[in-house]
């Protein structure tokens, strides 16, 4: 089984394991996009980590991981939803031609502007509410030294992560030390700091061809079988993109009637290909005129703030 995400517990509470692994479902989120292998690389590291890192939140809504870059990745964005759902875009440079060996900071951040943010967009939010953004300082050559720098300033538990990527599999394993021991009763010979170094020691010495090549559990295994593990149901997880023709027309409510005739004029038919999923909507003279005629402000401005 894979495309699923796993929750493990060590013995004594003190840390926390988290496995994910997608193939079929990160496939899928490539299907068109054609990405070079480096920008598939680290796509793949981005999307296993929304998925970890939206896993450990008591949050119910979108985790939107998005880097603004200088260098050949303009923009990239992943959004994973509370269930799991996934989606993930890259924008390239026209003129990109991307190194097979190049890495994150060559990608997004070769002049030094590149701009990595955490959005956490709550399920039911209230138009006046704002998202709550934190900005990751790009310090680090990967995408997990990168996230574990931002989780080591800006919450207390201490965080690993381990994340590999190629063009057929999306895998990740993340590595949490819990705040107390869950309730569990100590012992005078208790170091709470035992656990933690031990787990982390066993799983550093993981490597990247290993992620990829092997099943979560058979990794989980390799590394921890002398350790008491408590395994939790694995949460699937999917590439699932919630854009709609709905959207799309509010969109087109939002850039307002003039603007859309100009398009019309122009090219005949307004056409919209959503950047996740790159499914086409169409909509001609009649179309458009049917999208303003129902222009309603309250529900364009309530459903708008949900597009993305
Ligand atoms: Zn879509």
């Amino acid at each position: 089984m894979s495309d699923q995400l796993t929750k493990y517990l060590f013995a004594d509470r003190s840390v926390r394991l988290q496995t994910v692994e997608l193939d079929t479902a990160w496939q899928a989120m490539q299907q068109g996009h054609d990405y070079p292998p480096a920008i598939g690389r680290l796509l793949g590291e981005l999307v296993a980590a929304s998925l970890l890192l939206s896993a450990n939140l008591k949050f119910d809504g979108t985790l939107a991981l998005q880097l603004q870059g200088d260098g050949d990745a303009r923009l990239i964005v992943v959004e994973c939803r509370s269930n799991l759902d996934v989606r993930a875009t890259v924008k390239l440079r026209e003129d990109a031609v991307v190194a097979d060996d190049a890495g994150l900071q060559a990608l997004v951040n070769p002049g030094g502007t590149g701009r990595f943010t955490v959005v956490l967009d709550p399920q039911h939010r209230q138009p006046s509410q704002v998202p709550y953004q934190g900005i990751v300082p790009l310090v680090g050559e990967t995408v997990a030294e990168v996230l574990e720098h931002y989780m080591a300033s800006s919450e207390q538990l201490q965080t690993r992560l381990w994340l590999a990527a190629d063009l057929e599999r999306s895998t990740g394993l993340l590595l949490q030390r819990l705040p107390n021991d869950g309730g569990k009763e100590k012992t005078a010979e208790d170091d709470p700091d035992e656990t933690w170094n031990r787990t982390l020691h066993l799983a550093e010495t993981l490597k990247r061809e290993e992620m990829l090549e092997n099943a979560a559990p058979t990794l989980v295994h390799r590394l921890f079988w002398q350790e008491e593990l408590t395994a939790f149901e694995p949460m699937p997880a999917r590439f699932h993109c919630p854009c709609s023709r709905e959207k799309v027309a509010n969109v087109l409510r939002v850039l307002g009637q003039p603007e859309v005739e100009e398009i019309l004029a122009e090219s005949g038919e307004v056409k919209v290909k959503c950047d996740y999923c790159l499914t086409a909507y169409r909509f001609d003279p009649v179309d458009c005129a049917e999208v303003f005629a129902s222009n309603d402000p309250v529900s364009v401005r309530h459903k708008s703030g949900n597009t993305h």
